[in-house]
């Protein structure tokens, strides 16, 4: 392996990939190159939301330990300081060209990388019933852009990144299309809602059943019928479909090019997206599959095995100690991330996971609501310090998470099982959580639950 590709979807789905058995969507490139390589199944993001996500998997840290735990606005975030090591600084250090192209949102942890500007390029919608938004027109710079590097000779061994934005346009279509819709048009056969579209709402977590108070996407499907949530169903797929072209354009690309045989290829995601799962649509204060399961997939030179799965839990704050290994570059080791190289290539992992971590705060800072997710091999328990709420989903026999079991005696001991396992997990990456504040003013938790039956707006340009 000379040179390493990082291809980064935003707000993709595992469950949104036909390599993972999504037939609805169309995926044809990432469906190959999960092909020609290895994917991980259990593969989860540290904090379903952008800054979080970023800055955690480029350094290999979860987000409290950089305190980038917010996509800001008035939430004060810390920044990742320069002597905090990454991606960018240890290959650059190594004597590697680090290259990113696309979306940052990184709080500081691009360092390392030189970061090339993005300018939207407009073009008209695919699909008349598809707006497209500067998600996709962000998306055409960074994919031209990364084309042209690609296709250029290089001196020195390369570390590129390139962040495509898209299926995160599935935001702005939520915004066109506030309240109850008769008139949208779509594909003449709409994919069915998911299994878990319509669960025992009083089971959830109060601040997941307050999420429209929260966050205006939720606020603005509040009113959605069924037929709406097709609708938003086949718009997320359309997006996911337009950030597998440009997959495909980079992947052509790099296969026309001198860099083809030497290259590694890392296809991730930062989070996922609700998928109208729960009635609930992008991502907030939750951390059911669909937003913190995660596409993983290894290719290319470096790795030996094709068309392979694993089930093993990981993190993609893997990703920074992966390509250290790999690539014979030391790497801190106090960090939350480990190496998934022996996997990679055909060996048996030194030190694999019991459980994997998740964790939510907020997400602009108008209502604060701590959380923490610990996965296990069979079993998801998540912790709300709002009501001190709990979920315990078992997740072989329940795959959807459809029956919270916290409160069922019968699974008494799994409860007091993962409350240990969080409470290692705390101790372990000195984590605050026990200690933090909950901020949920009354004026977001005072209409009946459902989010039917939110009226008004949501906190304010949340
Ligand atoms: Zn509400």
């Amino acid at each position: 392996m000379k040179n390493i590709l990082i291809i980064i979807s935003d707000q993709l789905s595992k469950r949104a990939v036909g390599a993972y058995g999504n037939e609805d969507v169309k995926t044809p490139n990432i469906d190959s190159l999960a092909k020609q390589g290895i994917r991980f199944d259990n593969a989860y993001t540290t904090y379903p939301l952008c800054l979080p996500a970023r800055a955690a998997f480029w350094t290999g840290t979860m987000p409290h330990n950089t305190w980038s735990v917010s996509n800001e606005n008035r939430f004060k975030n810390g920044v990742v300081t320069e002597d905090v090591p990454s991606v960018g600084s240890l290959f650059s250090a190594a004597g590697y060209e680090c290259i990113h192209f696309g979306k940052r949102h990184d709080n500081g942890a691009l360092h390392g990388f030189n970061c090339i500007d993005v300018n939207g390029i407009k073009f008209e919608p695919i699909h008349p019933a598809y707006s497209l938004n500067y998600d996709s027109f962000n998306d055409e710079d960074t994919t031209r852009k990364s084309v042209n590097y690609l296709s250029q000779t290089h001196d020195k061994p390369f570390v590129m990144a390139v962040d495509i934005q898209n299926p995160h346009d599935i935001c702005s279509w939520i915004g066109c299309f506030q309240g109850e819709h008769e008139d949208l048009t779509g594909p003449d056969k709409l994919p069915e809602l998911l299994e878990n579209y319509i669960v025992d709402f009083s089971q959830l977590p109060k601040s997941v059943q307050y999420s429209c108070c929260a966050h205006r996407r939720q606020q603005h499907a509040s009113l959605w019928n069924d037929m709406n949530f097709r609708h938003y169903l086949a718009a997320y797929y359309h997006y996911v479909h337009m950030a597998d072209d440009c997959i495909g354009r980079l992947l052509d690309a790099l296969k026309a090019s001198d860099s083809a045989d030497d290259t590694l290829i890392v296809f991730m995601a930062d989070h996922g997206d609700s998928m109208g799962s729960r009635k609930m649509v992008t991502k907030h204060t939750s951390f059911y599959e669909e937003t913190t399961n995660v596409p993983m997939i290894f290719a290319g030179a470096g790795v030996s095995g094709q068309n392979q799965c694993f089930d093993e839990l990981v993190s993609n704050t893997d990703l920074m100690p992966t390509l250290c290994e790999l690539a014979g570059i030391d790497c801190p080791t106090n960090i939350y991330g480990k190496s998934l190289a022996p996997l990679l290539k055909g060996e048996k992992l030194k030190e694999g996971r019991t459980y994997v971590a998740s964790e939510w705060m907020s997400e602009w800072g108008f209502t604060i609501e701590p959380g923490r997710m610990i996965r296990s091999k069979n079993f998801k328990y998540n912790h709300f310090l709002e009501n001190s709420d709990e979920e315990l989903y078992d997740l072989v026999n329940d795959p959807y998470e459809k029956i919270n079991l916290a409160g069922d005696n019968n699974y008494a001991d799994v409860l007091e099982e993962h409350r240990a396992m969080l409470d290692e997990h705390v101790a372990l990456t000195a984590d605050p959580f026990f200690y933090l504040a909950v901020k949920a003013d009354d004026r977001w938790r005072n209409h009946a639950p459902g989010f039917h039956n939110h009226r008004g707006i949501s906190a304010p340009d949340s």
